[in-house]
């Protein structure tokens, strides 16, 4: 019932919370001593945000279908998971780069040498900005500043504040620091990060202020890669008709490069 606290009515910290209750699958219709549900609770208030989120939380709860979601199919589980990133390198080193070497380059170097050497030049740009990417400290924020416990001590007087300006409100608890503006906490690393964009699998690390350089450069090496990677499958069927082999190398080509675009033009 904590959830209906005045607190909610702030927008950030609702979606925050929100979040929290669909990974986490908290119960969200227990009643109360006078068998109150929290639905029941928040249109009392007036919740409306609130009384929506539950209403369809609830029915999608109920519902006899199972949830596909398809950003979790594509960009991996929430949590931790080092999945789609060993899905990505597996499938590059397993089996993108010996389909290449074996089969593509015999066949097309001859017709197409400057475009083999743009892939493999564009191929060296997207490893150095995967590492970077990865290995960059994304902007995570100092934990247990000094910040933070003088607005905990001067709490009672910063309530008339603007609710923009108001420092209550970008509090984290966690970290026990005050985020600037659009700085977020990222539950999978646990840390609050600047310019939080968003915690990706593939790169295995958040995508913030320092980092996003680089991972706008992977996706978009990605994205060219794979495109380059189609154009070579063609050229392979061109010459040696539609097998199985460039037909599975083509729908792993295609997949990769929607990934790459989406991701590039998300950012
Ligand atoms: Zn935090
Ligand atoms: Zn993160």
């Amino acid at each position: 019932m904590t959830i209906l606290g005045s607190n909610m009515t702030h927008n950030g910290m609702f979606t925050e919370s929100s979040f929290h209750f669909d990974t986490d699958r908290v119960e969200i219709d227990p009643l109360d001593d006078r068998k109150r549900k929290p639905v029941d609770l928040a249109q009392a208030r007036g919740h409306t945000a609130v009384v929506k989120y539950l209403e369809r939380e609830l029915h999608k709860r109920k519902s006899l279908f199972p949830r596909i979601d398809i950003w979790q199919l594509v960009f991996g589980p929430a949590g931790n998971s080092k999945g789609p990133l060993l899905f990505f390198l597996c499938s590059v080193f397993l089996w993108g780069y010996p389909m290449y070497l074996f089969r593509c380059v015999p066949l097309t170097w001859d017709d197409h040498p400057n475009i083999h050497t743009f892939f493999l030049t564009t191929n060296a740009a997207m490893w150095a900005s995967l590492i970077a990417a990865h290995s960059l400290d994304p902007g995570f924020l100092p934990r247990n500043t000094n910040e933070y416990h003088q607005t905990i001590r001067q709490i009672t007087n910063l309530e008339k504040w603007r609710e923009d300006r108001n420092p209550v409100f970008r509090l984290c608890h966690t970290c026990r620091t005050v985020r600037p503006l659009r700085a977020k906490h990222c539950r999978v690393c646990n840390r609050c990060v600047l310019h939080f964009d968003h915690h990706c699998p593939y790169i295995y690390n958040c995508v913030g202020l320092y980092n996003r350089i680089w991972f706008l450069l992977f996706s978009a090496m990605v994205a060219i890669n794979c495109s380059v990677t189609v154009y070579f499958a063609f050229a392979c069927i061109w010459k040696e008709g539609w097998t199985l082999l460039y037909v599975a190398g083509l729908l792993e080509a295609i997949f990769f490069c929607g990934l790459g675009w989406i991701l590039a033009g998300s950012t």
